[in-house]
């Protein structure tokens, strides 16, 4: 599975494109951030005689505006005079101001004994193997980018299945067992199966999930790697012993389903018995248009799959660029549900995840004193706020949760600074 980094990804790219700009931009920008391209979207999901406008070279690959302009240029000068002291220095800066670890995930959560597990909600406990902290190709607004940096004190991981099933065995609440990175599926299968099999061990874990882009970016990880049967197989067993079997597919255009070798991914996964459902980032450049999001949702259900998220940029990486104001994730949603059947509108969105939990916008109020944006916490680390509802005022502008301001004295969800609480009930 042969993938395009760094120098090898701008010399493509030039070479693709026939733009050498556009390569030297990416060698500049691929100093910042991690940037990872397989040869199956080189191949077969690039359209490069629209490049840099296709949707799909925009979710992959380096563009000049994910950097404010004065950084672009400081990056480029310390690469051109050859001051790797300097280009150490810019890039650490910079890397730091674009909020490596967004929704306080290096510390909330983290059990005492260490980074790479996280009980995220009292029933969820996400597991980050250390082999799994990378993806067969990245996606350019990854909000996990930290984790391929290369930077060890930025990474969450664990050495091996021995932390989880130690923490399991004192957590008898947990019933969801999250295998995330990164993704799991870049773990040999023999590998994974020492993850899975302590799980099938104890009977208070009921589902298994795993967050994978192989689909998308390496559909031959289910059809012609050496392992490919024995992952199939592996899953087989997890749904044999009564779990549920969760594969969560990151995909975020419609195009990324189409390629005959994700057909044929599909149909291997889905006899194994596991439910696969589907979640993305609503992203400038790439999918911010209803339509998008309106076929996506009906080729998938077509396919057999569950669309299940529609997720708020996040706060960190290149969010200049890819980010959306939270109205027009909302409105994006909206009318592309209303395109579709009940089937294919259960994507949920569009949701934050936040330091609290998972906020959902659910429209907008037309309130006495003005128009609101209306809340619900999906999920929360406090499970008496499960469902709990607020009203924000609304904010053309606002791209984030904090960013909001409280709708009346009772919604103090939003008040950026304060403690993280969702008291603002709307009766
Ligand atoms: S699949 Fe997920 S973890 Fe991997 S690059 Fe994409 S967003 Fe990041």
């Amino acid at each position: 599975m042969s993938s395009f980094t760094g120098q090898r990804l701008g010399r493509l790219i030039a070479e693709r494109t026939g733009q050498p700009g556009l390569g030297h931009d990416a060698e500049v920008v691929g100093r910042v951030l991690p940037f990872k391209v397989s040869a199956h979207v080189v191949d077969e999901l690039v359209d490069w005689d629209r490049a840099p406008d296709d949707p799909l070279y925009r979710l992959v690959m380096p563009h000049r505006d994910m950097l404010a302009p004065a950084d672009f240029a400081a990056v480029e000068a310390a690469l051109r005079d050859g001051d790797r002291v300097r280009l150490r220095l810019v890039v650490d800066g910079l890397r730091e101001r674009l909020t490596p670890h967004p929704g306080g995930q290096l510390h909330l959560n983290v059990p005492e004994d260490g980074r790479g597990l996280r009980h995220r909600y009292p029933e969820t406990l996400l597991v980050f193997p250390r082999q799994g902290q990378t993806c067969h190709g990245y996606c350019a607004y990854c909000f996990r980018w930290p984790q391929f940096t290369g930077d060890t004190e930025r990474r969450q991981a664990v050495d091996g299945p021995g932390a989880a099933d130690a923490y399991l065995a004192g957590h008898p609440e947990v019933t969801d067992v999250l295998l995330t990175g990164g993704d799991p599926l870049v773990l040999r299968a023999e590998l994974l199966d020492t993850y899975v099999a302590p799980l099938l061990a104890r009977p208070h874990v009921r589902t298994v999930r795993m967050v994978t882009k192989a689909v998308s970016f390496a559909p031959e990880r289910f059809l012609t790697a050496p392992d490919a049967d024995d992952l199939l197989r592996l899953f087989e067993r997890i749904v044999a012993s009564g779990r549920h079997l969760a594969l969560m597919l990151q995909v975020s255009h419609p195009r990324e389903l189409h390629p005959e070798p994700a057909r044929r991914a599909l149909r291997r996964l889905r006899a194994t018995g596991a439910v696969l459902r589907t979640q993305a980032p609503v992203v400038r450049h790439v999918n911010d248009d209803a339509d998008v999001w309106a076929r996506m949702w009906q080729e998938q259900v077509e396919l057999g799959l569950v669309p299940y998220y529609m997720f708020v940029e996040r706060d960190t990486g290149p969010r200049r660029y890819f980010g959306l104001p939270l109205a027009r994730a909302l409105a994006i949603h909206a009318d592309a549900a209303r395109r579709v059947s009940g089937l294919a509108r259960t994507a949920r969105g569009p949701v934050m995840s936040t330091e609290l939990g998972k906020l959902v916008l659910d429209g907008v109020a037309h309130l006495p004193g003005g128009p609101a944006f209306a809340l619900r916490a999906l999920q929360a680390r406090d499970p008496a706020l499960v469902g709990t509802l607020a009203h924000a005022r609304f904010d053309p502008a606002a791209r984030w949760w904090d960013d909001l301001l409280p709708y009346g004295p009772r919604d103090r969800v939003l008040v950026p600074g304060k403690p993280l609480t969702l008291e603002g009930v709307v009766g």
